[in-house]
């Protein structure tokens, strides 16, 4: 017996989405699934409604950047988001079939962008709990619509791993894209560098953040040139996109900026968010008028992965 609920995954729905699975005897699998949306928590809450409504719930959705995860029902029963293969019930194949739906798209990889975290190597380990194999049985994925990849179905019954929708007989989705398959692998492992701490990772994690071989490096004065000139900007411009995008991840996973407003522009939304920040950090007044000072900045940087520079 495996892990049925992830530790530390909200619960969404009533929690009752499938049942019993067809064939137990057969290996365990994980099915990996694009949303086709972005991502942030207003785009989590509203597919996590949608999925429920149109009763296509997988077991988990997740969320590549920010590392939120939600559960619709218990991993030792079907899920919903797979089409049958004539009278093959493909949501019920294998001792398990966890369906897990990624807010992205499936033309944009996520796993060319994600800051998988704790809750990541969570639901990897609850797949492995039932003994899922760390391993690809059908091979590539499609990296296009009219890429066409193996739907074979004996494998699919015969052997057990990570299959991509684009896997699954009976089904035509090309979701996920074409993700880095042995990153997938590679993040649920205790040694996996998390770009994005949360402050709940281990020991190892954290050493990993503040070595700093990895980490990105964030130039003040950009950030600060980005405050003063972005506000009264025409909506969504940038000026430092690549260094205001590493701060407004940082806001977010911290639960100060919606991922709405992740956009590499420093606008009147994001500096309310640093404002919160920097009261957080114990600033008032003047202090913490959103525009970043090297203390705050140091301090976000810390505790999400990158280092500050001039
Ligand atoms: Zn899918």
């Amino acid at each position: 017996m495996g892990i049925t609920w992830i530790p530390g995954a909200e619960r969404l729905g009533g929690g009752d989405i499938g049942g019993e699975m067809d064939t137990p005897d057969e290996p365990p699998r994980i099915v990996w699934h694009t949303t086709e949306s972005g991502a942030g928590d207003a785009e989590f809450d509203s597919t996590a409604d949608y999925l429920i409504e149109i009763g296509a719930e997988p077991h988990v959705l997740y969320d590549p950047t920010t590392d939120r995860i939600g559960q619709f029902g218990p991993l030792d029963e079907s899920a919903r988001a797979l089409r049958n293969d004539g009278g093959d019930r493909t949501n019920r194949t294998g001792a398990v079939c966890i369906q897990v739906e990624v807010l992205a798209r499936a033309s944009e990889p996520f796993t060319g962008y994600w800051q998988p975290g704790p809750n990541f190597a969570a639901l990897l380990d609850a797949a492995r709990s039932w003994g899922v194999p760390d391993a690809w049985p059908a091979g590539d994925l499609a990296a296009d619509d009219s890429d066409s990849t193996s739907r074979d179905s004996d494998t699919w019954h015969s052997e057990g791993g990570h299959y991509g929708h684009a896997n699954v007989p009976g089904n035509d989705h090309w979701d996920p894209g074409a993700i880095d398959r042995s990153a997938i692998l590679a993040a649920g492992s205790g040694d996996a560098p998390y770009p994005s701490t949360t402050g709940t990772g281990t020991a190892d994690d954290e050493s990993d953040a503040s070595s700093g071989t990895d980490a990105a490096e964030v130039s003040l004065a950009k950030v600060v040139a980005a405050a003063g000139s972005d506000p009264d900007a025409a909506q969504g411009a940038t000026t430092h996109r690549d260094d205001v995008l590493v701060v407004e991840r940082a806001l977010q996973a911290e639960g100060l900026l919606s991922g709405d407003w992740v956009d590499g522009s420093f606008g009147t939304r994001t500096q309310y968010a640093y404002a919160e920040w920097q009261s957080r950090c114990g600033y008032e007044g003047d202090d913490a008028d959103g525009v970043p000072g090297r203390t705050t900045l140091e301090k976000l940087g810390a505790e999400h992965g990158f280092r500050v520079g001039d």
